[in-house]
């Protein structure tokens, strides 16, 4: 078992990452950074479901010089996603990037890191040395798994330079992988982890993966920031990670949908009624259980662990409040009532 408390503090903008801190919400951009405004709107939406750090993609120096453009409107910092250029990193850095992330794999020359490192230094920002499968560099050595030997030739690096704001992130697509190369890190370092798997797959199979995956890296103590990356939007994956912290107990105002799965019993589509109160609670910062149960058969036994339900029957529902039945409902009045009723909390 590892502390997470036992990691050094790392400030990235105005957030502590690491020591005692809470694990940090992490999200990363599906839009072209050089479109200003559809990267705005994007990190704003992001912001309001619960993001405290985003990373965007820093291709060439239209998307780098839109970071100072991007930072006056948003309220969270913000991460440049650097590959293959360290002059890119330095000009982010310049236009107000709070964090820069670099691929050891395709940014390894001492001469350009140290270059990096010199302007990181005079603005105290923060590095991630994100070790990823699919850029390992080639280097053989048996007695380091090579995730975490990608990160010591960088971590040796940027410590000759006597610089330690660093937060090292090894993704792979393999569960097994990502969880032993983060294991083998932390027994190393005390460097932050970014948590992660990537490639990991669609909404549904990536949800399994890194749900498994990090899951046992949580329950390890492991991990001070965390994003699951899918192939579907960002505000998927953040609803994914939170209800990943949330089974860990390690996220706070957080309202937690419990639902049924319908079976011949229910004769209702509540499909429709989970899918709209999902996306509304998600917005919200409080501790909540609402309850969206198919029949008023088993409905409103299997909710009473709720705080407000509805069990639903043909027509009408009942909404019940932490277990007691409070009153009939048309089913087209459900999620009004249901949005109100979260509102009273
Ligand atoms: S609550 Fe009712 S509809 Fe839902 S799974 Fe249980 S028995 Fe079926």
């Amino acid at each position: 078992m590892f502390k997470r408390s036992e990691t050094r503090q790392v400030k990235v903008g105005n957030l502590i990452i690491g020591g005692e801190n809470r694990v940090i919400i992490q999200s990363m951009t599906k839009s072209r950074t050089k479109d200003v405004l559809a990267t705005v709107q994007e990190i704003l939406e992001l912001e309001s479901i619960g993001v405290e750090l985003v990373r965007c993609a820093v291709l060439d120096e239209r998307d780098a010089n839109a970071i100072s453009e991007i930072v006056k409107f948003i309220h969270i910092p913000l991460v440049a996603d650097i590959h293959f250029d360290y002059k890119l990193a330095i000009k982010s850095l310049e236009n107000g990037a709070s964090k820069i992330r670099i691929n050891p794999g395709n940014i390894s020359k001492r001469e350009d890191i140290i270059k990096l490192v010199e302007e990181a230094q005079k603005k105290r920002v923060p590095i991630r040395i994100g070790i990823n499968s699919g850029s390992l560099p080639e280097v053989n050595d048996t007695n380091l798994n090579k995730y975490v030997l990608a990160a010591k030739l960088h971590i040796d690096i940027l410590e000759s330079l006597n610089f330690r704001d660093i937060i090292v992130s090894l993704k792979a697509s393999n569960i097994e992988e990502t969880i032993e190369a983060n294991i083998e890190f932390a027994k190393l370092y005390d460097y932050p982890l970014h948590l992660g798997l990537t490639e990991a797959g669609d909404l549904l199979s990536g949800t399994v993966k890194s749900t498994i995956g990090l899951s046992k890296l949580l329950e390890l103590g492991l991990g001070n920031t965390i994003r699951v990356s899918l192939s579907s939007t960002s505000l998927n994956e953040v609803k994914v990670t939170k209800q990943i912290l949330k089974s860990h107990n390690l996220l706070d105002n957080y309202v937690e949908l419990i639902s049924c799965p319908t079976c011949g019993r229910c004769e209702y589509n509540t499909f429709l009624i989970i899918n709209e109160i999902s996306d509304y609670i998600h917005h919200l910062k409080k501790n909540l259980k609402v309850a969206i149960m198919g029949c008023v058969v088993n409905g409103i036994g299997e909710g009473k662990n709720a705080d407000i339900g509805i069990a639903f029957g043909k027509d009408s529902g009942l909404l019940f409040i932490k277990g007691e039945v409070i009153k009939k409902i048309d089913v087209r009045d459900a999620i009004n009532i249901l949005k109100e009723e979260i509102n009273k909390f």
